[in-house]
Order: C-alpha cells, then structure tokens, then sequence
C-alpha cells in the first residue's frame, strides 16, 4: 500500500500575543526582553486577594482579528477558569473564555487549492510565565528557571476547524493569518520570539473512510518550517503504525527540532482534566454595537483589499500584489514611489527584484528598507529617460543605499550615463569588428550566435554604458551592408 491511501485531516491552535502596553488584567508591562521577573504583581502573580481587571485594549484588538477574519462577534461573552497544575502558572488555573468565545465562524481563504480554511472560534486569555530549564535535561540539571514577565499578557487563540489536508495548506493558512493580523495591527506575530505559537491536531485515515482518525497534538510550533516538516513526519509515522496494524495513541508530542521527529509528552487532556467554571472575580463581558463599529470603522486596511486595489487599480499581475502585500511597511514604501510617480509594474519589479534582494542578502527585515521611495523613484527616471541601462541602474542602486548619495549624483560622479552618441558607439564598433574577424565571418555566414558575442565585447569596451539592442542593429548593419 502507498501512502496516497491515507489522508492526514489537520486542526490548527493558534496563540498570538496582541500588541498592549499592559499585560491582560493588570497594568504591568508587557515588553519583551527586560530582565526577568521585573514586571509583575499581585494579580499577574496570582497573590491571594488580587483581582483582576480586563483590559479595554486587548477587546478591541481582538475584536479587530475578529473582524479581519470574518468572524461573527458574539455581544456577551465571559471568562472561565481553565484548572491545571504547572510551575509557570502560578494561580493553578488560567483565565480564558470557554463556554462562550469573543467570535466565531470565521475563515480564511489559501490558494493552492483555492479553498477556504474555516475558523471555529476566537477567544481572549492570558499568557503564562516561561520555564527555562537549566541544561537540556532538567534530570540531571537538577532546576529550572521562571519568569513571570510573561504571565498575564494578553492572548487570543484562534481554532480552525480540522479543514487542513496537508502541510503545505497548514503553511499557507498560518502565513495568511500571520499577514492578516500583522496589517490589522493586532500582533507582531513574531515566531522567533513567541508572539505568535501553533500547535497541531492531526489524525490521519485511510482514504475516503468516514471514520475519524486518532488525534494526535503536537504542542508549541515555533516556524512554520517546523509546522511543514513536524505534520509531514506525524503523517508517516501513523501511516506506518496502521499498516503495521498498531492502535495510534491519542496524545501530545513534542516536536524535536535537532533530531526531527515527534517525541510522546503526555496523554492529551480532555476538557474535563481541566474542570472549566465560569470565572467568579469577573462579570460577563459585554459589548455594544457601537462599540463595535467604532472598533470597524478604525480598521486598517487588510492584505487582500490592497492586493485587489494593485491588481485591478495599478495593473499589477497577482503574484506581484502577493509579494508586496508580505508586510504593511512594503506596500506604503510601493504605494509611496506609484505617488511620486513612479510607473506601478516597474516600481513592483524593482523593488521585488533588486530592493528585496538587497534587503535578504543583507538580512534586513521589511522595517529596515534601505532606499528611500525618491531615491528609487530617480532611478527609475533615469531609466525611462535612456540615461542609463537596467544592468547599470543595478550598480547605481547598491552605490545609492550604500553612500546614501542620490542616483543622480552617482551616475555624474562614476561616470556611468549610456553612450548614446552614435558616433562615439560606431568606433568602438568598428574597433570591435576589427579585431574579431572570426565571429564576423560567422555572422556572415548566417550563424545568429556570434552576434551575440560581438554585442558582449562591445558592452565590455563601453563598461556594460551601451544600450545592447542598438549595438545588435548596429552591428548587423556595418557587417552585413
Ligand atoms: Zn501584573
């Protein structure tokens, strides 16, 4: 049997921190990075006696990833007690919502397949503190770290129904949701540092049975490298247990990075290990529609009205609106350059081509553009206007972002404008056909190559200065009149 005759049905959670000031019900910060166990408090300890208080900004960019995601808000929700023993949670249970969620039914479309992924709901909770284990064994290292900063900042988890039938459509649901609430302005969404996390239910079957499978979670994705590689590995390992005719254990594993493959953790818990009640120091959480609609009329745009903006407005093709839409500050560096006049296509060639592969090769991230929208805009003028070629234009735009001189002054100060003057380009020509008799006599004889060998050493006499499609008609011209 092949492994065409099973099929993997994925459910995704996913846990993003949203972007407050101060942690979920209390007003120690949130920042990431100070120095362990230096904001708390009584509440985001969990001290006896200290009640907790919601914060305001954590509905409302909630709410925004609600709205983002088309989801159904519901007007009266509330807060419940999820109970379980961990050293990182130090009250003994977490405050989340669980009978009744912010939102539900909402979705989120991929494209290969074009399908539509559902939500099932989105719920507001709070983070706990993180353990740092001393070493890779807390056996033998004997204890473990925690800090508490984290404990209290405010979270939503955002449950997809199990409409996922592959790692790479896992991939694309999570690179959607990651744009959507970066440009929403709900989360930095930062895997690296845990802004955002994903865990995974897979169960796998065999094709076309009606049967469920058995879930299998797999806790705490870090990239979605991982995601891809930790559900393509899950996948073969249960295939390769059913036709061994093994029963797959439902449970939790840990996904290891180093060796890759999915390791046992736990049993997986059933709502009922963590004996859910509503939670007594909190009233329900009400919203009015006003509210709301405030909350939608302050709405930033989202990726998919402004890849349909580039598409049917500038003439852009829709991968090229894909690329520009990765990160917000791309498209206002774009639509900054189409503003200052720049031609939209060549704008969005340039700066996915050249700019971007500037910014990889140099590890820059999309808040540190190196160019500014004028700078890239003259160059592409200089283009237009024949002054230079697209080969040298390249030079141009590293010296520019290099020197931070402007393109102008660059191509002055290196001497780099296009021979245009026919006159100055006949003698190099000629020169060029003088010392090549062999290539000549080839393009005499009809042989199409050598042309494109004598075109090369003239862009090498003029320093890659001549245009190459005037050089070919030239030289054609003066060997074959
Ligand atoms: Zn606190």
């Amino acid at each position: 049997m092949t492994e065409k005759a099973y099929e993997m049905t994925v459910g995704l959670e996913v846990h993003v921190e949203l972007l407050t000031r101060s942690k979920m019900f209390c007003r120690c910060s949130t920042r990431f990075g100070d120095p362990p166990n230096t904001n708390v408090c009584p509440v985001c300890l969990g001290l006896p006696g200290a009640l907790p208080v919601p914060n305001l900004e954590a509905v409302k960019l909630a709410l925004r990833a609600a709205l983002g995601l088309g989801a159904k808000i519901n007007l009266e929700s509330g807060f419940d007690r999820k109970n379980y023993f961990y050293p990182d949670l130090t009250k003994g249970y977490q405050i989340t919502q669980y009978r009744t969620p912010l939102a539900q039914d909402g979705s989120i479309e991929i494209s290969e397949p074009k399908k539509r992924i559902r939500i099932r709901r989105i719920h507001l909770e709070e983070d706990t503190g993180k353990s740092i284990h001393a070493g890779d064994d807390i056996t033998t290292a004997g204890y473990s770290l925690i800090d508490f900063n984290r404990s209290g900042v405010p979270l939503i988890e955002i449950v997809s129904e199990p409409d996922i039938a592959s790692p790479e459509e896992a991939r694309q649901y999570l690179e959607k949701l990651q744009r959507t609430l970066r440009f929403a302005g709900v989360s930095d969404v930062k895997m690296e540092e845990g802004s955002m996390r994903v865990d995974c239910n897979i169960s796998v079957r065999p094709t076309g049975s009606t049967r469920p499978g058995v879930p299998v979670e797999i806790k705490n994705l870090s990239s979605f490298r991982a995601v891809v590689k930790a559900l393509s590995y899950e996948f073969e390992r249960q295939v390769a247990a059913l036709e061994a005719g093994e029963r797959v254990v439902r449970e939790t594993r840990h996904w290891d990075e180093a060796k890759n493959v999915t390791r046992p953790m736990r049993a997986k818990e059933t709502s009922e290990d963590y004996r859910y009640f509503p939670e007594p120091d909190l009233p329900p959480l009400v919203l009015d529609e006003a509210f709301i609609r405030e909350v939608r009329d302050n709405m930033p745009r989202l990726p998919d009205e402004i890849a349909a903006y580039y598409t049917e407005k500038l003439g852009l093709t829709e991968y090229d609106a894909q690329v520009l839409t990765l990160d917000p500050n791309l498209c206002s560096f774009f639509e900054k350059c189409v503003e200052k006049g720049a031609e939209p296509k060549m704008a969005a060639n340039w700066i996915m081509g050249e700019v971007l592969g500037y910014m990889n090769r140099a590890g820059l991230t999309y808040e540190e553009i190196p160019v500014t929208p004028e700078n890239l805009v003259e160059l592409l003028e200089l283009i237009k206007a024949g002054t230079i070629s697209g080969k040298i234009a390249k030079d141009v735009l590293v010296k520019t972002i290099e020197t931070g001189k402007s393109p102008s002054v660059v191509v002055e100060e290196e001497g780099l404008r296009q021979v245009s003057d026919e006159g100055e380009l006949l003698a190099i020509i000629e020169q060029v056909i003088a010392a090549n008799p062999g290539p000549v006599q080839d393009v005499r004889n009809g042989k199409e190559k050598a042309i494109g060998f004598l075109v090369g050493q003239v862009m090498k006499a003029t320093k890659g200065r001549a245009n190459p499609a005037k050089v070919n008609i030239m030289l054609k011209e003066k060997i074959l009149s």
